[in-house]
């Protein structure tokens, strides 16, 4: 790589191609799922009731510590790579030094954008982290709903940082935090950027990960090579596999594939979850994830939960009675209209 002058005064190839970019506007498609109203959600259950002091310290941290980091000044100096596929490992890299355990770039297209948002950057460099297998020995617990808060923090700590860093490089770009309300949805993207394929439960498969990680994004107009979608026959799997359905004391995990739910980047029918059950027992039950720890999808080496801890195959599933759905009238969620059985 080399280090050019500013792009605003140096306009060779590269940077012109920068400028271009930059004023694209993109609208989110006139399919695309409104942004989570957590608010909103939360109210239609009667409020927030879980009270575990952990979590709400870790909350405390991301507003105060996190989101004003979300923005810094953008070096005058650029750094233009030689090429595409060059810039894209040295990002990539720097996400893995951060601490990311799976990084991937998507180009970002009208559907990977929220409802009525709009994104001017072309390019999704996707992070994901893993939670760990210890933590999920019983759901829901005080223990799984630590630990999903913990890693956004953690993986919102690698987007921040990352972000620093294409910044560092004379890069503008954008935070688009694991837990936060952000304009793109990260699970397309991720798909596009090869992490893995779509499981019934509706979470993101990875061949090595499984299903128990979080995403979080930072979008940049630096050009860069992106990663292709894979095929490693998960959704086949799933095919056939229905432990999740089974496990899903709401019963909101479906039976079959919904063609009107669209189609994954396989072309197959999505599986639809049933949010507006899902979310009721979500919200009372410590955040749920039964249905994370119980994919057969798990590599059982995680019974040493790779540092060493001895920890259960299967974790001891607390299954209680679902709640009243949500009203599926209010549009707050991805399919307002599900039937339900
Ligand atoms: S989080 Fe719980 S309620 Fe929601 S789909 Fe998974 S198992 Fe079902
Ligand atoms: S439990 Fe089985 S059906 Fe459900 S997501 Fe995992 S592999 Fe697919």
């Amino acid at each position: 790589m080399n280090r050019a002058k500013c792009c605003r005064c140096n306009l060779n190839q590269r940077s012109i191609a920068l400028v271009n970019t930059e004023n694209n506007v993109v609208n989110s498609s006139a399919t695309s799922p409104p942004a989570f109203n957590w608010d909103e959600w939360y109210r239609s259950v009667g409020g927030r009731s879980i009270q575990i002091k952990e979590a709400d310290e870790i909350l405390k941290q991301i507003r105060e510590y996190q989101y004003p980091r979300f923005t810094g000044e953008v070096n005058h100096e650029q750094v233009v790579f030689d090429n595409d596929a060059l810039a894209a490992r040295a990002v990539k890299q720097k996400a893995f030094d951060l601490g990311a355990d799976e990084a991937g770039i998507a180009e970002i297209e009208p559907g990977d954008i929220y409802k009525g948002r709009q994104v001017s950057e072309k390019y999704a460099i996707v992070v994901g982290q893993r939670m760990l297998w210890r933590k999920f020995q019983e759901v829901p617990s005080h223990d799984s709903a630590v630990e999903c808060l913990r890693v956004y923090f953690t993986l919102g700590e690698v987007v921040i940082r990352l972000a620093d860093y294409i910044r560092s490089l004379g890069y503008a770009c954008t935070v688009e935090h694991p837990i936060g309300d952000s304009d793109v949805l990260h699970i397309p993207l991720a798909l596009k950027a090869g992490f893995g394929e779509l499981g019934r439960h509706g979470s993101i498969i990875h061949p090595k990960m499984g299903p128990m990680f979080r995403l979080g994004s930072v979008i940049t107009n630096m050009p860069l090579q992106t990663d292709s979608p894979i095929d490693a026959g998960i959704a086949a799997f799933c095919d056939k596999c229905r432990a999740c359905r089974i496990y899903c004391p709401a019963n909101a995990i479906p039976d079959q594939r919904s063609p009107e739910a669209g189609k994954d980047h396989l072309g197959n029918d999505r599986y639809k979850v049933d949010t507006g059950k899902c979310f009721p027992y979500f919200a009372k039950h410590n955040y749920c994830s039964i249905c994370l720890p119980v994919c057969v999808y798990q590599h059982k080496e995680w019974a040493k939960d790779f540092e060493g801890f001895t920890t259960k195959l299967f974790p001891d599933v607390k299954m209680k009675d679902a709640p009243v759905p949500t009203d599926p009238s209010i549009p707050k969620h991805w399919y307002p209209k599900n039937k339900r059985d």
